[in-house]
Order: C-alpha cells, then sequence, then structure tokens
C-alpha cells in the first residue's frame, strides 16, 4: 500500500508515566489533515531498521486545526520507541501518514458501547469518547473496561472520572492485574470477568477491543462464546 506523507511538528510533550509520554503534534498545513475518531497514523522514523513506519493510534477528538495527540509507551529494547525517547522533543519534525484505519465509531449509535483495552490501547478509545461527548453524538450506555498492572499506569484516569461523574450512562472501569485489595478497591484481575458480568445478558452491545493482542485475541473469542457476532465487534492489535 501507498501511503502518503505530511510533515508534522511535536508541539508539546507530556511524560505521563514513566514508560509513557503523550506527544501533542501539529500537521503542515499543506494538509488539511481530518481523522475519524478511533484512526490511527504512521510515523516515519530515522532508524536503521527495514522496516521504519511504527503506528499510532490518535487520542485525541477529530478537530480542524491539524493539531492532535498520540500516546507511546516505551518498548523495552524497542527501535522505534528508542529512537522516540531519546530524540522526539518540542520542535522535531517527523514524516506522518494521513490517518488510517477502521477503527471507528458506527454513524449512528443504536446500541451500548463497550470499550474494552489495556495499556496504550485507551488511545483510540479516549479518541471516540471525546468524539462522542463534544460533538454531542447520540448514545446509550458506555462502558469502558481498562485493563493495567498498577493503579499508576491507568491513563486519562482524572478525565475519564470527571466524565463519569457529569454523565450518568458513562461507566469508566479500571480493573487491575497486580494490586491488591490494601490499596484497590475496584477491579483486580484481568477485563474478561468483568465484560462478562456486564453483558451476560447478551443484550444488544457493540465491542471495542485495543490494545496487548493476547488480551484482545481472548476477549474476541469469549465475546463470541457469548454469543455475540463479528459484526458486534472491532479489533485493533498493537503488537
Ligand atoms: C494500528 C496500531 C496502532 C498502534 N497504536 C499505538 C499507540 O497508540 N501507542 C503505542 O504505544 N503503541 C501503539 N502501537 C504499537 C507501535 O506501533 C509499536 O509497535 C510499538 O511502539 C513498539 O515499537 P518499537 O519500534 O519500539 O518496537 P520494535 O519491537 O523494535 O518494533 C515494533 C514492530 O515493528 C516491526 N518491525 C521492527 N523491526 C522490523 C524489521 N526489521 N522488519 C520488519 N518489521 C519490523 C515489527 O512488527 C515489530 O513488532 C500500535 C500498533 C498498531 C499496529
Amino acid at each position: 500500500m501507498e501511503y502518503h506523507y505530511y510533515t508534522t511538528e511535536v508541539i508539546q510533550v507530556i511524560d505521563e508515566t514513566l514508560q509513557v509520554k503523550r506527544f501533542i503534534l501539529k500537521m503542515s498545513n499543506d494538509v488539511e489533515f481530518r481523522f475519524q475518531s478511533g484512526q490511527f497514523i504512521m510515523l516515519d522514523l530515522p532508524i536503521a531498521s527495514t522496516q521504519t513506519n511504527r503506528s499510532f493510534s490518535i487520542a485525541s477528538a477529530p478537530s480542524n486545526n491539524n493539531i492532535f495527540e498520540i500516546c507511546i509507551v516505551k518498548k523495552e529494547d524497542g527501535i522505534g520507541t528508542s529512537w522516540i525517547w531519546e530524540n522526539m522533543n518540542v520542535g522535531t519534525h517527523l514524516q506522518c501518514t494521513t490517518a488510517l484505519g477502521k477503527f471507528m465509531l458506527p454513524e449512528t449509535i443504536e446500541s451500548d458501547l463497550c470499550f474494552i483495552a489495556t495499556g496504550t490501547g485507551i488511545a483510540p478509545v479516549r479518541s471516540m469518547i471525546l468524539d462522542i461527548y463534544s460533538n454531542q453524538k447520540a448514545h446509550k450506555n458506555i462502558y469502558v473496561v481498562f485493563g493495567n498492572r498498577w493503579i499508576k499506569d491507568i491513563l486519562y484516569r482524572e478525565e475519564f472520572e470527571a466524565l463519569q461523574a457529569e454523565h450518568p450512562e458513562f461507566h469508566f472501569i479500571p480493573v487491575l492485574s497486580r494490586e491488591t485489595r490494601a490499596n484497590w478497591l475496584g477491579h483486580i484481575g484481568y477485563v474478561h470477568a468483568v465484560y462478562e458480568k456486564l453483558f451476560e445478558d447478551r443484550r444488544a452491545a457493540t465491542f471495542f477491543l485495543c490494545g496487548w493482542n493476547a488480551i484482545v485475541k481472548e476477549a474476541r473469542d469469549r465475546i463470541k462464546a457469548m454469543g455475540y457476532t463479528k459484526k458486534d465487534m472491532k479489533y485493533e492489535l498493537y503488537d
């Protein structure tokens, strides 16, 4: 597939956790950069590899000002993310594709939405949630089941909790695999038990799965086993 590249500039870097950084990018004015919430871009990195493109989901809501956010976790010994950690600072210019992918909201939201994300897999989910609320898209119940290891890993926590406080139909459900009851009163373990319980009545729903491959694949199989079909599910695999 042939991609179209445009120059993008890093305009802000936010150190979110020790391993995760948020990058605010501005696409060159040579292009009207438009995207649907949930899509991703590829950055062509100046790295010594036969594969120099790395994909990153857009974490911000669609906008008209060519500015967008990506959220990246540092992979141990990862070639691309090592380069990013050392070199991607405010003012850095990179080659970036137009928006790609089909991990997107339906045109009209007719059933409950259940987002199941792990780690930086929350990025496209944030984009879609901000899109729904900032553009007042009609919707039913929304569940964000967000798997991580530790409390400190819960990205965008304050933002999602604020939305939950404001909107009774919005449910933010972090699930932590390494915490103990001593310091976490929420769900402990893996995401699977949580969405299986939430949708045990098999009501109409659309599931969006994103993040670590093993979890996404297991969720896909389990949701099928619950009686849902392929058209009830969309997924994005990260590795
Ligand atoms: C659609 C999509 C969206 C994603 N969104 C995000 C996101 O929002 N945030 C995030 O943190 N991560 C995201 N990822 C993962 C991201 O693209 C990178 O895989 C991750 O950052 C690790 O990159 P790395 O170069 O550090 O690791 P590496 O392990 O060095 O490389 C990562 C991948 O690049 C490919 N690759 C590397 N070298 C070669 C080679 N020589 N030849 C061929 N292929 C090679 C392989 O597929 C490898 O698994 C996404 C992935 C996909 C597919």
